[in-house]
This record gives C-alpha cells, sequence and structure tokens, in this order.
C-alpha cells in the first residue's frame, strides 16, 4: 500500500490544497493524486520542529547515533520496498536502485551517526590570561530541506542525516513529481524518532516550497534544486537572514588526453555520461578529447552508446530508464534538434524520442561540439553527451573552467602525473582521474559557482549543519 500521508508532528496527515497527480514516467500514468500541504500546514510543521528542537537538540551524540543506526537498520531491512516504489515514481531500474542506491543510503546513515561521535571542537585553552576559552559545535535549529526529483530518497537521506547527527530537526519537502519514497520514510522515521524531530510536506515549489523557505522560525535552508531555485532561496533567507546550502546544477567537463585508455574512455562515459538518463548534476556530458583520440572516441563512443538498454519490458535488463517528465524530454529534444541544426556538430548516436508510451530519450552523442555551442555550456539534465576537440593542455583547462558550473569534472591519461597537475588547475568541487561520478560517505560533494556551496557527505556537511561557538570562562 502507498504511503501517502505528510508527517507533522506525531500525526499523518493529507494536504488541504489542490491535488498535483504523480506519474509512472515509464507508462505515462497517473500512480496517485496527492494534495499539497497549505501554508497553514507548513507553519504547523515548523512548529512541530521547533518545539522538538528543545529536547533534541539537546541529546547526546550517542543518542542521535543510536537512532540513526537504527533507521539504517530499518532501510536495509525495507530496501526491496524503497527501490520498488522509487523504480515506480522515477522510472530508473528498479536494479540500480536496489544495488546502487539503497546500500549508499543506509550508508550514509551510518556514517553519519559514527561522524557526530568523533565532531570535535577544535581548541580549548586560556588565549587571555586568567580565563579559559573552549570552541562547540552546536545544532542551528529547524532546517527547511527541499529535493529534487533525479534522486527523490538519496537527496532525502543527505539531507536528513547530517542535520539530525548534528542536533537539528527538519521539515522537508520532497520534489512534487517525485514524493512517494520521502513518504514511505516519514513511516519509518515516525517509528523510530521522537515526535516532530522530523516532518514532511508535499507540494509544488513556489506554493508550499515558498512557504518553507520564508518561514521565520526556519534557521537554515537546504536546497538540491535548479539554480533558479537557489536564487529564489537565497531572496528569500534575506529578511531573516537564514543560513542556506544549496546543491544546484552542474556541467561537468571530462578531460580526455591522447593517452588515455579509449576502452576506459568510453565504457567510463557510457556508463557515467548516461547513468539515471543523464538527470544527474555530475554527469559525465561535455567531453573534451585530444587531436588524435578525438575520432576514435567519437566513433566507439557513439557504437557503445548505442548498445545501451533503456525501454526493454524486463525492466532487470535495462541500464536506464526514461526522463522524469514530458516537459524534460521535450526539453531535451530542444537542446539537440538545436544542436543538429549546426553544419559543424554532428549526432552520431541517438538524437530522439524512440516514440510509444514512456518519457524515454535515446542515449544522444553531439560530436563536433564547439566551446561557445549551447550544447557546450548549458546544462541539458538527459542522455546526451557532447564532444569537442582540443589542441593543448592549455586550452582544455581553460575551455573546462570556462563555464558557470563548478560541481564535477574529470581527467583521463596513462600519465597520472599530468592527471594529477590538470587536476589542480580545475575549478570544481570534485576531480576524477580515470573514473568518474564515484561517491563516498567519507568525502564531500558540492560545487563553486552557480553549482552553489555547502557540502553533502562527509565531515564537512555535518560542519555545515552545525554552528561554532566560542565559550569562555574566568578563572
Ligand atoms: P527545481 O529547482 O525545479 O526543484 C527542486 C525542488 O525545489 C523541488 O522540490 C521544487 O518543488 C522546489 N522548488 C521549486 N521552486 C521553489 C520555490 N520557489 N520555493 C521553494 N521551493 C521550490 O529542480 P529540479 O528540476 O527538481 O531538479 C533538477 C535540478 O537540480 C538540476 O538543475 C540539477 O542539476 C540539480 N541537482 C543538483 C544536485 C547537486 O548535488 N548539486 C543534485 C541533484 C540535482
Amino acid at each position: 500500500m502507498l504511503d501517502t500521508k505528510m508527517l507533522i508532528g506525531s500525526k499523518f496527515v493529507t494536504g488541504t490544497e489542490a491535488p498535483d497527480a504523480v506519474l509512472n514516467p515509464r507508462t505515462e500514468a497517473k500512480i496517485v493524486d496527492l494534495p499539497d500541504a497549505s501554508p497553514a500546514q507548513v507553519d504547523e510543521a515548523v512548529n512541530a520542529a521547533e518545539k522538538a528542537f528543545q529536547s533534541w537538540s539537546r541529546t547526546t551524540p550517542a543518542e542521535r547515533s543510536g537512532l540513526l543506526l537504527k533507521l539504517a537498520d530499518a532501510i536495509d531491512r525495507e530496501a526491496e520496498a524503497f527501490a520498488t516504489l522509487e523504480a515506480l515514481n522515477t522510472g530508473k531500474p528498479r536494479i540500480r536502485m536496489l544495488q546502487d542506491e539503497m546500500p549508499a543510503a543506509s550508508d550514509c546513515f551510518r556514517f553519519f551517526a559514527g561522524a557526530v561521535r568523533n565532531l570535535h571542537g577544535a581548541v580549548a585553552g586560556e588565549y587571555m590570561a586568567g580565563h579559559t576559552s573552549m570552541i562547540r559545535r552546536d545544532p542551528i535549529g529547524v532546517i527547511g530541506s527541499i529535493a529534487p526529483w533525479n534522486y527523490p530518497l538519496m537527496m532525502a537521506v543527505w539531507k536528513l542525516a547530517p542535520a539530525l547527527a548534528g542536533g537539528n530537526t527538519i521539515v522537508i519537502k520532497p520534489s512534487e513529481q517525485t514524493p512517494l519514497t520521502t513518504l514511505k520514510l516519514a513511516k519509518t522515521i515516525a517509528e523510530i524518532f521522537p515526535e516532530g524531530v522530523v516532518n514532511v510536506v508535499t507540494g509544488r515549489g513556489a506554493t508550499t516550497g515558498n512557504a518553507l523557505i520564508t518561514h521565520p522560525k526556519v534557521a537554515m535552508v537546504s536546497l538540491t534544486g535548479s539554480v533558479d531555485t537557489g536564487r529564489k532561496v537565497l531572496l528569500a533567507a534575506s529578511p531573516t537572514l537564514k543560513r542556506t546550502h544549496l546543491e544546484l546544477g552542474g556541467k561537468a567537463p571530462v578531460i580526455v588526453f591522447d593517452d588515455a585508455d579509449i576502452g576506459s574512455v568510453v565504457s567510463g562515459i557510457k556508463a557515467f555520461g548516461y547513468y539515471n538518463a543523464g538527470q544527474d548534476c555530475t554527469a559525465a556530458c561535455r567531453i573534451y578529447a585530444g587531436k588524435k583520440i578525438y575520432d576514435n572516441l567519437v566513433a566507439d563512443l557513439s557504437s557503445a552508446v548505442k548498445e545501451i538498454k533503456y525501454n526493454l519490458p524486463n525492466d532487470d535488463e535495462n541500464e536506464i530508464g526514461p526522463l522524469i517528465s514530458s516537459s524534460q524530454k521535450a526539453r531535451v529534444q530542444d537542446f539537440v534538434d538545436r544542436a543538429g541544426k549546426h553544419r559543424h556538430m554532428s549526432i552520431t548516436a541517438g538524437g530522439k524520442s524512440p516514440g510509444g508510451k514512456g518519457f524515454f530519450f535515446e542515449p544522444t552523442v553531439v560530436a563536433g561540439a564547439k566551446q561557445d555551442d549551447e550544447i557546450v555550456r548549458k546544462e541539458v539534465f538527459g542522455p546526451v553527451v557532447s564532444i569537442t576537440r582540443f589542441d593543448d593542455v592549455d586550452q582544455a583547462v581553460a575551455w573546462a573552467n570556462d563555464s558557470d558550473y563548478g560541481l564535477a569534472s574529470s581527467v583521463w591519461t596513462s600519465d597520472i602525473g599530468k592527471g594529477m597537475a590538470t587536476a589542480a588547475r580545475l575549478q570544481y568541487g570534485c576531480t576524477w582521474i580515470n573514473t568518474h561520478f564515484m561517491l563516498v560517505s567519507e568525502m564531500p560533494h558540492g560545487g563553486l559557482k552557480f553549482s552553489g556551496y555547502g557540502k553533502d557527505l562527509s565531515m564537512y556537511a555535518l560542519e555545515d549543519y552545525t554552528v561554532v561557538r566560542h565559550v569562555m570562562v574566568k578563572l
């Protein structure tokens, strides 16, 4: 049975505003109509979180850790059900969800359960004669969290785990397109955590989301979403000077030197450029290839990409799923059509929707792209990879850095020295060498420039979700 109710305090309730249809992107069929939370319900959720903060913020790290570990165990036990539900709501292959995202979700809670017990104030000592100073890391308050549709459960987990570990309480709003796994998670959380520590409201961004990010009692807003929404969060934060944590878009450059192992590059881009149908802010989508490797890379990658399995009736055989919505499909088609009109570019794989039911789009390669082309500069957020030829390392680095975004990047070469030297020059939150897309709970994920700021995962996220305080004692 679907969990369709929001969690406000200890109550499971239905939104009182107009309903929005939640669709199955694989079939385009409606799964359920979900009413949005009203501003009054958002207010109730924030008040419940504020009340719960009084006691939750004073629990010991060990107490919080214990509950986070219980939650991780519960997620592992229910992994099959979560994976089935996420596959239904996003269209991603269930097997990918089960094997990739579910273990990462419970690991994230386990990491923060351990991390919070190792969060130290940096110093204690007498910096003024007769006085002892110490540094504390304390919770911030009520966090308003807003999540996107590409990894609905995973993004909820990335926001909940460090915030809860740090002693904060939360009101989280999943994307209106993909609320189902977060609503299921709310059920699990309510069995483990005290009333009001986690609240879940559903609804559209402009209404429910806006009520949350403008609420005066929300101390910090954490968003994973588009750059436009990031700007709105910043404006909404200004009257009450809220803290903000923004994980926005990306357009990851992939620098392939002539000495790279072409087989690894092709299998890497085939996997990491198209994973989740390219609806990934780190997707390996902007390839810069050296002069000598360029032709072979275009040929080999185009053949490999044509083999990606994405619309087979047996979902276990699929490598990727459809796009999230018809509007996203139309947006991706428009990007590819505009690129195809330029004579210097050619579509060497894919290029269109396969037709039939579902928001599917063929895995696509656009060869011959130039630095100023839209396909190189704008985030497509679909299964589309561009390839651009470069002359030398300085040009590759300059082009890679010449982007509004700064989230993820990679360098492919058999010369590790060259790889390290190039990585050092890239202005991105993450650079991989001879791989792409690999995330671990211990290492930070987050961007520069229009990709936002603030880190998910790692001790740095725990720092973002706590505040440094100085306490001084006169001796
Ligand atoms: P979006 O900004 O449209 O929506 C994200 C969330 O913000 C949704 O829950 C939505 O309801 C809410 N929202 C929209 N308008 C709002 C408003 N005015 N006030 C409050 N909330 C509002 O983004 P999307 O289309 O759901 O997600 C795709 C985007 O997210 C892409 O640009 C992608 O790159 C980015 N993304 C970034 C990361 C990262 O880690 N940097 C990860 C995943 C996705």
